[in-house]
């Protein structure tokens, strides 16, 4: 496939793991053994079955009518809003579990900045009987505090990262710290498609089920396996990697990713990275990030807290980079907007991560003709009081 990771852990000009050297046997050891783990037939009965029995897979695709008359087109929603725990994080919580288990791990380490992450990890570790820590900045818990106490309740330990601005960027350190120190017994989950070489494309193929599903979905639903357009928000990119994984070399699919404008680009408090990034080096690999002249990263800003990071994938670098994917952005007033329309047309509150896809149907030029699928990632019951407190509606 042309967009895929290339045997150095490369897409195009950017990926690799830019990492401590302490770090290498942890990161050798799943290089050189995710491939044929997940490519089992063990692995991929064990993984179905869960995503079946336990996440509620397949998730439905739903024609939106209500939306579709609006914006004349046919728009379908892809629910992951749906799975257990209410978004797409899951699906590779549930795959990097198995793969752990498989490796022989018995603890597992993760970070988190909202808290998302960090309970679709305990979860899973729930699940197993697998023993849990999540490393989460200090501040971010005090911010988050309902997901500190859900993944408490899952039987995780939740510590406090209190080093620099308290946040994501510390958690990770920490993380990455652990696991130098206990790499045997120990699997680190990241749960984006960030990281060093192999997370980026091992989660990209745990969430292609995503796009597995569209397209048999969509087939049934219209004859043809292919959409004009998928749209999808960006946070680190995994929900739109999904999404788009199996159409990413049909190039008559228009894939269409959002960011975070937070207050607008130009604002100063954004986490519009690929409006603003410059190629970089964040989180163990290469990629495009918002940074200072002189390097330093610049903090992001989004009302969604799953969209507020600096960086993207290196695979989404590499789909910016060749055009293959455009990108758009929205503001923190247009993905309200968009999240209330959408509650009010189709019965349906999203997390205001997804909303922010749903702001593209007003800048796209689209034709009554027109299939397009949005990528729904998670449900807003987590966001109701960011809800509230906008108080529009
Ligand atoms: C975490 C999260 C995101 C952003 O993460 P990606 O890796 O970009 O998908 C988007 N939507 C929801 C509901 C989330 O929880």
């Amino acid at each position: 496939m042309k967009y895929s990771v290339d045997e150095n852990g490369y897409y195009g000009k950017f990926g690799g793991a830019y990492i401590p050297e302490m770090l290498y046997p942890n990161v050798e050891e799943l290089k050189e053994n995710y491939l044929s783990i997940i490519g089992s037939s063990d692995f991929k009965e064990e993984f179905d079955k869960l995503l079946r029995d336990y996440v509620g897979r397949p998730t439905p695709l739903f024609l939106a009518e209500r939306l579709s008359q609006k914006y004349e087109a046919q728009i379908y929603l892809k629910r992951e809003d749906l799975c257990h725990t209410g978004a797409h994080k899951v699906n590779n919580t549930i795959g990097q579990i198995i793969l752990a288990k498989k490796l022989g791990k018995q603890k597992i380490i993760a970070e988190t900045g909202a808290g998302q992450h960090g309970v679709a990890t305990a979860t899973v570790c729930a699940l197993m009987g697998m023993e849990c820590i999540v490393y989460m900045g200090k501040i971010d818990m005090e911010r988050q505090r309902p997901n500190v106490e859900r993944m408490r309740i899952l039987g995780a330990r939740v510590v406090p990262a209190t080093s620099g601005s308290q946040t994501l960027k510390d958690a990770t350190n920490e993380a990455m710290r652990h696991w130098i120190n206990h790499p045997t017994d120990t699997h680190y989950i990241i749960g984006s498609v960030v990281g060093p070489h192999p997370y980026p494309d091992m989660v990209a193929k745990f969430q292609s089920v995503i796009s597995e599903e569209i397209m048999n979905q969509l087939e049934a639903a219209t004859g043809s396996p292919y959409p004009d357009y998928i749209l999808a928000c960006v946070g680190g990119g995994s929900n739109a990697a999904g999404a788009f994984y199996h159409f990413m070399d049909n190039e008559k699919v228009n894939l269409v990713a959002v960011e975070a404008a937070g207050h607008g680009v130009g604002s100063g408090e954004s986490a519009a990275t690929t409006a603003l990034g410059k190629p970089g080096v964040l989180h163990g690999s290469k990629t495009l990030l918002m940074q200072t002249k002189d390097g330093q990263v610049v903090e992001p800003y989004s009302i969604s807290a799953g969209l507020d990071y600096p960086g993207i994938g290196p695979i989404h670098a590499h789909l910016f980079d060749t055009g293959r994917v455009q990108f758009l952005n929205a503001t923190d007033e247009e993905a309200m907007n968009a999240g209330i329309e959408l509650s009010r047309q189709e019965g349906i509150i999203p997390a205001i991560e997804s909303a922010h896809a749903f702001v593209a149907l007003q800048k796209l030029d689209l034709t009554p003709n027109d299939t397009v699928v949005i990528n729904l990632s998670g449900r807003g019951d987590k966001d109701l009081e960011t809800y509230i407190q906008w108080g529009k509606y």
